[in-house]
């Protein structure tokens, strides 16, 4: 924020700028919207007159159609309107665009709500609940609707589809105005008021905009308002059989809903002009209260090695690539919580990528990052094994007595707080332990440092241990690496450093290790950019994305709570599912590696 931002909230975070934050402090510090009243609801004119002056000094909002699951674009779209509402001292409102009555369902409204409160907003403020939905608004939308005829700018097309597409013109051509567009005001009344009657059929008639069928810009060649819908509306049922266009519907929305920033993705940009044709028309009618919101665009989140189309995401789904909506390999909201994404990781992500006006791609290594850095903060960490051998200390029971179990233990957590006693975790080592199978080799490459024959290394909170050799089965597989004990070099005790190794090596005690479920994920998409260019974005589906293993895992990781993340010693960070995760049966998800391996 500027220094010379109005804004005198001393407890915002200093944020990057960026062109809205300008926008937005240059509206704050010019009073722009500073005389603007709010009712305590949505409404027209005349119903925000009588009310108050807005206690909110900006209005966002999200504005969601219920037709799928939220994905990580929409992270950064609720990032940025709720986290500039909250910077600013205004009110972001959560609005379900529902105008559309065929592709929307329930079931979306409540997983779109728990997404956004999980993410760490809400829409509460000022005593209000600004939760919203714009098929409250069709009798408002159908009035501004008979405005709009009655004034002359508006009137009922009945030519068919095709012809109104021949006579759109394209970039090149001009528009031809529709034989309809010479109506009158009454006969446009008319035939309207008969659309919304039922007294036509779907595609019958349009209710257009007189704009101009020559215009360069192609959305301001009469647009369509309202069409005729023989559909059942999940909220108003059989009420209407004419919707309003989303083009028409949303800066009504916005207007009803004394928005002042509405912020969209590129793609409206050119819808803009229209946007701003209709709010002059409706505030000179009365209808709607002035200053009106202005919209602004920002660049899309395009993040490669996944697609964030809800109609390819639901295909991924309903076609078995993945394991539902919330499967841990697919970029929605649902998907990367399970996957163990926290809130505050993806929030770091919104504001790491920032808001521009350019199309870019954002490299998937980026979210990684987000989470990676959260988790090595506050992660509990553990040891794992992953393909496990058992290792036998052959001196075991002859040095610490048969069936001894050395207690051991280790930090839970990296960066003890000074004068806060770090918790602890706590293992046992016997006489048999697994290892990796990896850090064992018969004949070892050059360079290398862990178990061969006559080399030692430090098993990791216990001993160090010297490699003797290993037994095999009949096809030469390793079946038990076989090492002794070296006496007084238990970690933590004295002089316990004094035998020198080159390695440390990860482990889990046979007797307290438990099994547990490990699904390792790799990136869905072999290709970067699966969909770009209207390629098929199944062809590049990664047919390993998810491998099953049984590791081996010490006791504080057994008892993990479902969602709860851990660092697995040496093999990333980890997550307890959240579905399927218990104490009996412990499953655990692959979160993030250590490092970027991404571009490996
Ligand atoms: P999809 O194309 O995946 O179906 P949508 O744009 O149709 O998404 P809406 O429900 O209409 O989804 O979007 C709600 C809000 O989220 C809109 O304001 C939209 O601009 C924003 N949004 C959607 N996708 C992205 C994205 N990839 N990056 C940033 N914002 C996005
Ligand atoms: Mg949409």
């Amino acid at each position: 924020m500027s220094p010379t931002a109005p804004n005198d909230r001393t407890d915002a975070p200093v944020k990057p700028s960026n062109f809205l934050r300008q926008i937005i402090e240059h509206d704050l510090s010019a009073g722009t919207y500073a005389q603007r009243r709010w009712a305590g609801s949505p409404g027209d004119a005349a119903h925000h007159a009588a009310g108050q002056p807005d206690p909110a000094r900006i209005r966002t909002r999200f504005p969601p159609e219920p037709n799928g699951y939220l994905h990580v674009g929409h992270a950064k779209s609720i990032c940025l309107n709720f986290g500039l509402a909250r910077d600013y001292g205004g009110v972001c409102h959560m609005r379900f665009d529902d105008t559309n009555p065929e592709k929307e369902d329930t079931e979306y409204v409540n997983s779109i709500l728990d997404a956004v409160q999980w993410l760490g907003f809400n829409w509460d403020a000022n005593g209000t609940r600004h939760l919203y939905q714009a098929s409250d608004y069709f009798d408002f939308m159908y009035r501004a609707a008979e405005h709009l005829i009655t004034t002359g700018h508006a009137y009922v097309d009945e030519q068919s589809a095709e012809e109104m597409r021949l006579n759109r013109g394209d970039f090149g051509k001009p528009g031809v105005d529709s034989p309809f567009r010479a109506r009158t005001p009454a006969e446009n009344l008319a035939r309207f008021r008969a659309m919304r009657a039922g007294e036509l059929a779907d595609g019958a008639a349009v209710l257009r905009a007189k704009i101009d069928m020559a215009s360069p810009n192609i959305n301001l060649r009469d647009p369509a308002l309202y069409r005729i819908k023989h559909a059942t509306h999940h909220h108003t049922g059989d009420a209407w059989c004419i919707y309003p266009m989303y083009t028409f519907a949303h800066p009504i929305e916005d207007a009803l809903e004394q928005i002042t920033h509405s912020i969209c993705t590129l793609e409206f940009e050119d819808q803009r002009p229209f946007y701003d044709w209709l709010m002059v028309r409706l505030i000179d009618g009365g209808l709607l209260a002035s200053p009106p919101p202005k919209q602004y665009e920002f660049a899309r989140l395009n993040l490669t090695y996944v697609v964030t189309s809800k109609r390819k995401l639901a295909q991924l789904v309903t076609q078995g690539h993945v394991n539902g909506w919330d499967d841990p390999r697919m970029p929605t909201i649902v998907g990367l919580r399970r996957r163990g994404y926290t809130p505050q990781s993806l929030q770091l992500f919104a504001e790491r990528i920032g808001v521009t006006k350019s199309d870019s791609w954002i490299d998937h290594s980026t979210l990684e990052g987000c989470l990676r850095e959260d988790l090595e903060a506050h992660a509990r960490r553990g040891m794992a094994v992953l393909n496990p051998v058992k290792l036998v200390l052959t001196n075991w029971d002859e040095l610490m007595g048969p069936g001894h179990l050395e207690p051991c233990s280790l930090p839970a957590l990296p960066h003890p707080v000074e004068g806060v006693d770090s918790p602890m975790r706590h293992f046992t080592v016997g006489r048999e332990v697994w290892i990796e199978r990896e850090d064992f080799e018969e004949v070892p490459p050059k360079g290398y440092k862990r178990l061969f024959p006559g080399n030692k290394v430090r098993l990791k909170g216990g001993y160090v241990i010297e490699c003797t050799g290993c037994t095999k089965d009949t096809n030469g597989t390793v079946t038990e690496v076989l090492a002794t004990v070296v006496p007084d070099t238990k970690s933590g005790t004295p002089g316990s450093d004094a035998v020198k190794v080159k390695a440390a090596i990860t482990w889990v005690g046979v007797a307290d290790g438990v099994p547990a479920e490990v699904r390792l994920y790799e990136r869905l998409f072999l290709d970067a950019q699966p969909d770009a260019g209207g390629k098929d974005f199944l062809e590049s589906l990664n047919p390993h994305s998810l491998k099953v293993v049984t590791a081996i895992v010490e006791p504080s990781l057994a008892q993990a709570q479902p969602d709860q993340k851990f660092q697995f010693e040496r093999h990333g960070y980890f997550v307890a599912d959240r579905q399927d995760h218990t104490a009996t049966h412990p499953v655990f998800n692959f979160a993030v590696g250590l490092k970027d391996g991404w571009g490996k």
